[in-house]
């Protein structure tokens, strides 16, 4: 049986990428907000991301995020349950919530192992394994979706301390 690899890496969280908005930000000259609506572990969300512009070399210019967080300009931003760059990843999460997130992490990964789910939590729900009784497999299911439920928490409750301007969508 493969060994699953729980190390973090910038490749487990989804990401997007200026260039898949270039297109659509050219054509409409002024933009200078995006509005992001996503969906994690089913709920939908939105963010509102800065945008920068800056001039090339021969001509035209280069669409940027800004990342929520640090307010530098950033080509890629990563989702933790909202949307960073990864320097910002990088350093506050390690710092601040890296230790509960891996272990939060690592848990959900070993539970997705168990149901033969593909590994990420942004994959969502899989099948029920064959063979797999079905109490088993509700409850696993039940201890996934309270990790993911944590994980998502924890990201919010960040953003709300420290990204001024965010607001959780659809706060109840
Ligand atoms: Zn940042």
């Amino acid at each position: 049986m493969p060994k699953i690899a729980f190390s973090p890496t910038l490749s487990r969280y989804p990401q997007i990428r200026i260039s898949q908005y270039t297109q659509r930000l050219k054509q409409d000259g002024k933009a200078s907000v995006l509005n992001l609506t996503y969906s994690v572990n089913g709920n939908d969300y939105r963010q509102a991301v800065s945008l920068a512009k800056t001039a090339c070399n021969y001509g035209g210019y280069r669409f940027w995020f800004i990342c929520p967080k640090c307010h530098k300009r950033a080509g890629v931003l990563y989702c933790v349950g909202a949307f960073f760059c990864r320097h910002c990843i990088g350093a506050n999460y390690a710092s601040q919530l890296e230790q509960p997130y891996d272990r939060l992490f690592r848990k959900v990964e070993k539970i997705r192992h168990r149901l033969q789910w593909q590994a990420g939590i942004a994959h969502g729900h899989g099948a029920k394994p064959k063979g797999m009784h079905k109490k088993s497999y509700n409850r696993l299911v039940w201890e996934h979706d309270k990790l993911v439920n944590a994980i998502c928490g924890a990201t919010y409750e960040y953003m709300e301390r420290n990204c001024p301007f965010y607001k959780r969508p659809n706060a109840s």
